[in-house]
């Protein structure tokens, strides 16, 4: 996947920008402040549709002005695609409309229709942070290559928020708790099969973060990715795919076990928005025992991992946005990562320091300054 063209109007400090891409590597450089992330969250944005940085799309509109627009011109398996967004107000309420090609299009359509992998200095969360941040970073890649994943999260979402008010319900106004039996039914039925898509793409996954791992960390590191499913009691199972338990069944049970607990809480302890990922190195937790460096090189090699995966599941690579990270690596490893990239996956990278990026076959430099952006 290639971006040529970028339109942005009042999308955070730029006013009216448009950029063309002839480059495999395009690397922007300029002070702190100017807009060099600004940019990378707008192809974010213009892609699937959020922000990497907030989960409040107003912050995304340019200060004093009702509306934003993006466009983004691509191509995908030679054919080139157009995406436009654009969020505005009409009567007060803020509409946000999606085009594909100038038709219209659901937000399911477009997440995943142009394929993008993020990575920044926060990504340090997902080994870091808690569970709830490497739930994201399971289902985002997963959502982006299967779009019934996509539904099923959705629908498994509503269920719950569903169930939840019904427990609430129950404990505070007397509904009766034979109420919950369709909904343990549903919510255990959708359980199992994101479980089980998410068990079955972790194995090729975690084959991918190791060989990357090995890669990046010249041998010394041994990556493993295991799957912990939250069971009652607060007890995590290390499952896998080869698990040919009855899922919806072990839910199931599980629901009802613990229902008078549930009840009191108001609110459901497990299903597949419990479950945790356990990232080891050489065999020990990454997260109680990595160094700084050593949790940064494992999210780096996570985030390659999943360009290696969307490569493997479309036939294309996805384009990649560095922000802020090279900086961060030293320089053995900044030179390895380029030429790994290098005419092969499509790369933004900001830098303050232009210097930091060694001129490949393909790069282009521009210059960022107060939103405007010179090609150098
Ligand atoms: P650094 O090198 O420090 O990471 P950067 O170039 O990545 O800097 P950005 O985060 O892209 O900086 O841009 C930050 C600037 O954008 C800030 O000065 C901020 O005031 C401005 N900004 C953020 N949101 C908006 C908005 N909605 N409207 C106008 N300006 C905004
Ligand atoms: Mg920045």
């Amino acid at each position: 996947m290639k971006i040529t063209n970028l339109r942005l109007i009042n999308f955070r400090n730029y006013t009216l920008t448009e950029l063309n891409f002839p480059a495999m590597i395009n690397v922007f450089f300029g002070a702190n402040a100017q807009g060099k992330t600004n940019l990378l969250e707008s192809i974010y944005y213009g892609a699937l549709g959020l922000s990497h940085r907030t989960s409040n799309e107003d912050e995304l509109v340019r200060f004093r002005s009702e509306g934003l627009a993006v466009q983004v011109r691509f191509e995908k398996e030679d054919t080139p695609h157009s995406i436009q967004i654009k969020r505005y107000l009409e009567q007060e309420k803020v509409k946000k409309l999606l085009l594909l090609d100038d038709k219209k299009i659901s937000a399911r359509e477009h997440y995943g229709f142009l394929k993008v992998i993020l990575f920044s200095p926060e990504d340090l969360a997902i080994i870091k942070g808690d569970p709830a941040q490497r739930r994201r970073f399971l289902d985002m890649g997963l959502a982006q290559t299967d779009p019934v994943y996509y539904d099923l999260l959705v629908q498994y979402n509503r269920t719950l928020r569903q169930r939840n008010k019904l427990l609430k319900n129950i404990r505070e106004k007397g509904a009766p708790e034979n109420l919950l039996n369709t909904w343990d039914e549903n919510l255990s039925l959708l359980a199992a099969q994101i479980l089980q898509k998410r068990l079955a793409n972790l194995t090729g996954f975690t084959t991918l973060t190791g060989k990357i791992g090995t890669v990046l960390t010249g041998s010394q590191e041994e990556l493993t990715i295991r799957y912990n499913l939250k069971a009652n009691n607060g007890v995590y199972l290390q499952v896998n795919a080869e698990d040919t338990r009855d899922w919806a069944e072990f839910y199931k049970t599980s629901l009802k076990e613990r229902r008078f607990k549930d009840v009191l809480m108001g609110y459901t302890g497990i299903g597949i928005h419990r479950d945790d990922l356990l990232f080891t190195i050489n065999g020990y937790d990454s997260k109680a025992f990595g160094s700084q460096g050593q949790k940064r090189s494992y999210a780096l090699a996570l985030k390659l991992a999943q360009l290696e995966f969307i490569k493997q599941q479309c036939g294309e690579y996805p384009v990649l946005l560095l922000d802020d990270v090279m900086s961060e690596l030293d320089e053995a490893r900044r030179t390895q990562l380029l030429h790994f990239l290098d005419g092969r996956v499509q790369t933004f990278i900001t830098v303050n320091d232009r210097s930091l990026i060694p001129s490949l076959a393909e790069t282009a430099y521009f210059q960022v300054r107060d939103g405007t952006i010179e090609k150098d």
